[in-house]
């Protein structure tokens, strides 16, 4: 039997949609037999998730999705295999979550002098307690009418240059692998292809994190194109680093991301599974 992996998904405890126990179910409904949870920036959501597992035909890693500043940009590191007990990861994560709390209140400011009041509140009850992304900012404004869907939203008020951007202040390199290797995890480059980087700076961004004991790419992800993942599986191979497969999935509303719905490694990657086997 073909085992169906998805390392790359959100929960609750960050900017999914669903609770650690019902992406679980509904990552076994999918045919999932080994799901990575990997909510940004925080490991809440993984002691609910083994237990959920626990009811069904489906293996947890545990994960994070820990928010990167290289070279001025926000880049993402997926981390699989990690002791969540980990003081040092612990430590390191909050911080990132302190920086939210204060970003997401600057995020509410802005937009305020924006003519857009109430975002920052909106988006805090969005996230019931949990830290808070721009994705809370964006369900929150697309409720309130201001702008027709997220990629909208985001567009018109969350990037660079638009009303509500805040400039990324998160983990260097460094730190996010080190905090990484500190805790027996492995370290994956999250959609290597959404950083809209020339293939030369995708390259030097690869070659650091290689120096720094990185081990794997996302090559397979729910948000790069079919063309896109064997531009990846190539970076993969040359740099010989280990591939990975996720969907990233936030929500059953995003019609076009589901748990487990990936297209096989190209031939040739090396499985990033055989790493957390090892
Ligand atoms: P943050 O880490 O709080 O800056 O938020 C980043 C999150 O916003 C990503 O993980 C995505 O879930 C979401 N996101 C970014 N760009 C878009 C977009 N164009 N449309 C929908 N969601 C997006
Ligand atoms: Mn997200
Ligand atoms: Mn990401
Ligand atoms: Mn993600």
């Amino acid at each position: 039997m073909q085992i169906k992996y998805d390392f790359h998904s959100h929960s609750t405890a960050s900017d999914g949609t669903l609770t650690p126990s019902r992406l679980v179910a509904r990552a076994a409904d999918m045919g999932v037999h080994v799901l990575a949870l990997t909510d940004h920036d925080t490991l809440e959501g993984l002691e609910e998730a083994r237990q959920a597992a626990l009811e069904h035909d489906i293996r947890i890693v545990t994960g994070a999705e820990i928010s990167v500043t290289w070279n001025g940009q926000t880049v993402h590191i997926v981390a699989l295999g990690i002791d969540p007990a980990n003081q040092g990861l612990g430590t390191g994560l909050q911080k990132l979550v302190e920086y939210r709390h204060w970003r997401a209140a600057e995020i509410g400011r802005r937009l305020e002098k924006h003519g857009i009041s109430g975002a920052h509140e909106g988006a805090v009850a969005l996230s019931n307690g949990r830290l808070v992304s721009r994705t809370h900012f964006a369900r929150f404004l697309v409720g309130a009418g201001e702008a027709r869907d997220m990629r909208d939203c985001f567009k018109r008020f969350l990037v660079r240059g638009r009303p509500g951007h805040v400039s990324g202040e998160w983990a260097t390199l460094e730190e996010a692998l080190g905090w990484i290797y500190d805790a027996g995890g492995h370290a994956v480059i999250a959609h290597p292809a959404r950083y809209g980087m020339t293939r030369t700076k995708l390259r030097r961004l690869i070659g650091e994190f290689q120096e720094l004991g990185g081990e794997a790419i996302e090559v397979v992800s729910g948000s790069h194109s079919k063309d896109e993942c064997y531009t990846m599986a190539r970076h993969a191979k040359d740099f010989d680093l280990h591939a990975s497969t996720g969907s990233d999935f936030h929500t059953p509303e995003n019609q076009w991301v589901e748990l487990g719905r990936l297209m096989p490694l190209p031939v040739g990657c090396k499985p990033v599974w055989e790493l957390l086997e090892a």
